[in-house]
């Protein structure tokens, strides 16, 4: 390892080690568990004391959901000035009873349910010591602890408690607070664009908020659920398995999984079906193996998406950076998390606050995330609209976009009583430029014939390529005396010199047909008319404007560009 790298590891591990102890406390109390349920009478008179087991460290940490004891004796004197009290941080859905020195009646403690104490925040368990501890005084509670998670013991005066819990309050006001606001952001962009994923991520952040808040208390906030999540860890375990679910939705939609890595879409798939059968196992039984079996699915889920996400970053897949940039906080949290659970190690208290914060800020980059998506998915449409739109190689209307303006403005010239004009016009002998130069001056001659002709028109004039070298102009507002003017103009606008491409001169002519729409007449009939007119400009030699009257071909003869502004005073009839 290189030296600066040596010394960044060692000021991690440095800055890692003082939250560490930062967050540890002297040890106030000597811990011992009882592992089984005896008669609480017995208990507390003193009658299992040689089978309590010691336990190191300051927490109470059970894994089982059966009652256990634990007895709390005092290492040194706590004295009663400062209204000290017991207090159990991060209990989650635990509930203790707790006999404090020479009581008989236990104290009863769950953030949730009848037991809960609404003078204090969620953010422990708080039991008031009037009397203090005299060293050596036992305390004992009885232990139901439905989520496996350790719960750190202290004592803290009543000033402390009060402003621990202030801080908590905030920090998850601030967390939950983000999540409500994202998910309703979601479901806004869902019900406006009617776009799935946001449907995902709404059920996702949604289903994250009150998980948090069922196992975090604050859903005692809301009475009609608090009953239900009273004790029963099924409700939040729902809303977790909910959100795992939808999470694993969107993440295949987001990353277009099933498409660019089909693979990972079987293990997603997999997780998904495994989640609906827990979510229905989950209904009929509280069993703690469906958490641990749930946890699992959880951690097998979360490390394909990282992986599926690395992949798609590693092939710069544009959702991927997001994703990652989503997860990977949230992956450190979980192997430090599964660390402690497994691994026996105790992680700092902040860690209590890292995740929640880390699902608020992984759904803000998703948020993101999804935005940008949708932005870059508007630019394509936008891009793909206006190949369609506009012909690339002149820039003019394509047949199709020229054909449905046609049809409105013809609509509202009928409905006006408002004369309309077309102009179709084709390039003399432009297969002969093609063979005798090559295509790509063939397209340069379309190019230069295209700007010539749409610089004589208005701005409210269409210009469309139909096909090949022939144009369509459409002249609202015109009738076809001045149209013939205007379609002498666009010939006189090409041969008036020669095109100059590659430094070669080129002479080229345009063949025009000119007809007015007649009232009550369809376009596919006015087109008829003007294509009849162009046919006949072409059979009478070329380089010459045909109109289109009432029921004649009336053609002026090539003409001299200088002559041309009175063409249809000089026509002949054919
Ligand atoms: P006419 O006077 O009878 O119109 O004779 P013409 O040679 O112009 O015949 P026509 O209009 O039927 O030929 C159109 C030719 O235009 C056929 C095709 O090779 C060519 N063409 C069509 N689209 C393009 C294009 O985008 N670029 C190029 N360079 N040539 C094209
Ligand atoms: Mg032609």
């Amino acid at each position: 390892m290189g030296k600066p790298l040596r010394r960044w590891w060692q000021a991690a591990l440095a800055g890692f080690g003082m939250l560490v102890a930062t967050s540890a406390s002297a040890q106030l109390f000597d811990m011992s568990r009882l592992d089984g349920d005896p008669v609480p009478a017995q208990v507390v008179s003193g009658g299992h004391q040689s089978e309590f087991a010691r336990v190191e460290g300051q927490a109470i940490h059970e894994t089982s959901s059966r009652p256990r004891w634990w007895r709390l004796t005092a290492r040194q004197s706590v004295s009663p000035a400062e209204s000290p009290n017991l207090v159990l941080r991060f209990p989650y859905l635990n509930h203790v009873e707790v006999w404090r020195p020479g009581e008989v009646l236990p104290v009863r403690r769950g953030l949730v349910g009848s037991d809960a104490d609404p003078d204090f925040s969620t953010r422990a368990l708080v039991i008031p010591l009037p009397q203090g501890l005299a060293t050596g005084e036992s305390i004992y509670l009885r232990v139901q602890a439905l989520t496996p998670s350790p719960m750190a013991v202290d004592v803290e005066p009543l000033t402390v408690v009060h402003r621990q819990d202030l801080r908590h309050v905030a920090l998850r006001t601030f967390v939950l607070g983000t999540l409500v606001v994202l998910a309703l952001l979601a479901v806004g962009f869902w019900v406006g664009i009617g776009e799935r994923s946001y449907a995902y991520l709404f059920l996702t952040l949604a289903s994250q908020a009150l998980y948090l808040a069922c196992v975090g208390g604050e859903v005692r906030a809301l009475p009609w659920l608090a009953d239900l999540v009273g004790a029963d860890p099924r409700v939040g375990r729902m809303f977790g398995l909910l959100g795992v679910l939808a999470s694993n939705s969107f993440v295949a939609l987001y990353l277009n999984l099933p498409e660019r890595h089909p693979r990972f879409m079987r293990v997603l798939h997999g997780c998904n079906a495994v989640l609906l059968v827990l979510l229905l196992a989950n209904l009929g039984s509280a069993a703690g193996w469906l958490g641990w079996l749930a946890n699992a699915v959880f951690l097998v889920s979360a490390v394909t998406t990282f992986v599926a996400s690395i992949a798609g970053a590693w092939s710069r897949q544009r959702e991927a950076y997001f994703m990652v940039l989503s997860w990977a906080p949230m992956i450190a949290l979980v192997m430090l998390r599964m660390g402690e659970l497994l691994g026996g190690w105790r992680n700092p208290e902040w860690m209590e606050y890292a995740f929640p914060i880390g699902l608020a800020m992984g759904g803000l980059v998703l948020t993101i995330g999804l935005t940008d998506h949708m932005h870059q998915m508007r630019r394509d449409r936008d891009h793909a609209s206006r190949l369609a739109t506009y012909d690339v190689l002149t820039g003019a209307l394509t047949r199709s976009a020229i054909n449905e303006r046609l049809e409105a403005l013809a609509d509202a010239a009928h409905r006006g009583r408002r004369p309309l004009s077309v102009v179709f016009f084709d390039i003399d002998f432009f297969k002969r430029i093609n063979d005798a130069h090559g295509h790509r001056v063939g397209d340069q001659t379309l190019r230069i014939v295209a700007l010539r002709t749409r610089n004589r028109l208005r701005t409210y004039d269409l210009f469309g390529r139909y096909g090949g070298d022939e144009v369509l102009v459409v002249l609202p507002d015109t009738q076809l005396r001045e149209a013939l003017c205007v379609a002498e103009n666009l010939r006189a606008a090409v041969n008036c010199r020669p095109l100059s491409i590659d430094n070669r001169l080129f002479s080229t002519t345009l063949s025009l047909g000119v007809a007015e729409l007649h009232h009550g007449e369809s376009v596919e009939k006015l087109l008829e008319r003007a294509d009849a007119a162009l046919y006949a400009s072409k059979a009478a030699g070329r380089d010459r404007v045909t109109g289109y009257t009432a029921s004649r071909l009336r053609t002026t003869a090539a003409t001299p560009v200088a002559n041309t502004a009175n063409a249809h005073d000089t026509s002949t009839v054919m």
